[in-house]
């Protein structure tokens, strides 16, 4: 089977579902779009009892400005109709030490600092959308096998290969097939990429206490311990998301232990802080590494999200990121289309890299910098360290510029 397209977005995870829905909104002539994903693309909400069991262990904390734009893409109202959990408070202390330090939305005059939302729920809500799109042609259960990007001088359109042989041609191809993106390496662009030594460790657990709508971080010398609140409507129950980041080891000792001994440990690396841990959920765990591509773009295929940039989960950023990515490169795109430019265009897609470049770039560096500041130092630097996040407590205005730029409003 041979199909053309003006634009084949490959992986169908947040970004790229995100990326189809934005480009599908267009009130200019339509244009072509294939979405194409390795895995069965789900569009059933999932059930919405109030069992541990039942939440997805993945969740993202989404940015204020994330949500704006989802509200843009008409899916946010499906999604907090669904199930959202508001934070406004989030509590970060330093666990050899005193160094503590609190951010609260109302502080910015913000009724919340962003919402925890199951991965689930937002893709289900980003899937249901577009299917109503007669412009999208959904390609799943298929992995982009090849990939063609034509020499300078060649006028053809840059080609993908399936597994089960189907051949798509389009005008533009972009790659949101996650960090470790084998559409990256197939257009053969470098990254910079390290490991942080750490693997996240994901559940969601049921604490004796309310977590008080509040986003909670404990950073230890093994790396840091987040637990994030979940809203449920019976009061008796307490749920909250974790992602504890620890080096492999650790984080496979943990992966073995029996619920009883794991909910033992992280009740004690919590500092009982919401009461005991009594239960938690089936627990996965993920290999953490930075990475970051040269360029984002060639003439005809551009990377997004986490194929162009992956980051430790500790400020809860990545995909804020990735859909900032997708907001800049829609916009961009259709702005070409509108003046009859071809959306494959090297400088169309130019403009993209350079507007979305240097904020990941500085996010990165920021999210680097909390994670040495926090690994093993000597003491008198732990001193300070604690002095200093002490210090930041008292600093409103400081605090404040730190809340806005987590939020994604400055
Ligand atoms: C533990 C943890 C906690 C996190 N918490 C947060 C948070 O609180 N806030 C936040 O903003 N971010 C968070 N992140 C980051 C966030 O999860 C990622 O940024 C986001 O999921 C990336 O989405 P994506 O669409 O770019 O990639 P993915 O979700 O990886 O999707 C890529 C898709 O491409 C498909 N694919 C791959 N190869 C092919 C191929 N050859 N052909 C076809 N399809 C293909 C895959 O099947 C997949 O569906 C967290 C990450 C981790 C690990």
């Amino acid at each position: 089977m041979n199909e053309s397209f003006d634009i084949a977005i490959v992986g169908a995870g947040l970004a790229g579902t995100a990326l189809a829905c934005a480009l599908s909104s267009s009130s200019l002539a339509p244009l072509r779009i294939a979405l194409i994903e390795a895995q069965t693309i789900k569009s059933d909400w999932p059930a919405c009892d109030e069992n541990i069991n039942d939440f997805d262990p993945r969740v993202s904390a989404l940015t204020v400005a994330s949500q704006n734009f989802l509200t843009g893409l008409g899916v946010w109202s499906a999604i907090s109709k669904q199930r959202v959990s508001p934070f406004e408070k989030m509590q970060v202390w330093d666990a050899e030490g005193t160094g503590e330090v609190s951010f609260d939305a109302a502080d910015v005059r913000a009724p919340v600092l962003g919402h925890i939302v199951e991965n689930r729920v937002t893709l289900a809500a980003l899937v249901n959308q577009l299917k109503q799109s007669p412009n999208i042609h959904i390609f799943d259960g298929q992995a982009v096998a090849h990939l063609r990007l034509p020499e300078k001088s060649e006028s053809e359109k840059p080609q993908l290969s399936l597994d089960d042989g189907t051949i798509i041609r389009s005008t533009l191809i972009v790659a949101a097939d996650g960090a470790n993106s084998p559409l990256r390496e197939m257009a053969g662009i470098a990254v910079r990429a390290w490991d942080y030594d750490h693997d996240a460790l994901v559940s969601t657990v049921s604490v004796e206490r309310s977590h008080q709508k509040t986003a909670w971080q404990r950073f230890t010398s093994f790396g840091p311990l987040a637990f994030l609140p979940l809203a449920v409507n019976d009061d008796d129950k307490h749920y909250c998301s974790i992602v504890w980041s620890q080096s492999s080891e650790k984080t496979a000792a943990a992966m073995a232990m029996n619920d009883d001994a794991f909910c033992a440990a992280l009740s004690r690396a919590f500092e009982n802080r919401l009461g005991k841990v009594t239960a938690c959920s089936q627990r996965f765990s993920y290999p953490l590494q930075q990475r970051h591509a040269v360029d984002y773009t060639k003439a005809g295929f551009a990377l997004i999200a986490d194929a162009a940039h992956s980051i430790h989960p500790l400020a809860g950023q990545g995909i804020n990121l990735g859909l900032a990515d997708v907001k800049v490169l829609s916009t961009c795109i259709l702005a070409a289309h509108k003046r009859g430019q071809s959306v494959g265009d090297i400088a169309v897609l130019n403009r993209y890299q350079r507007q979305r470049k240097g904020d990941n770039l500085a996010m990165m560096s920021a999210v680097e910098g909390f994670k040495r500041l926090f690994a093993p130092i000597p003491l008198p630097l732990r001193w300070l360290r604690n002095a200093g996040m002490n210090v930041l407590q008292q600093q409103t205005k400081l605090k404040n510029r730190i809340i806005k730029y987590a939020m994604g409003i400055m």
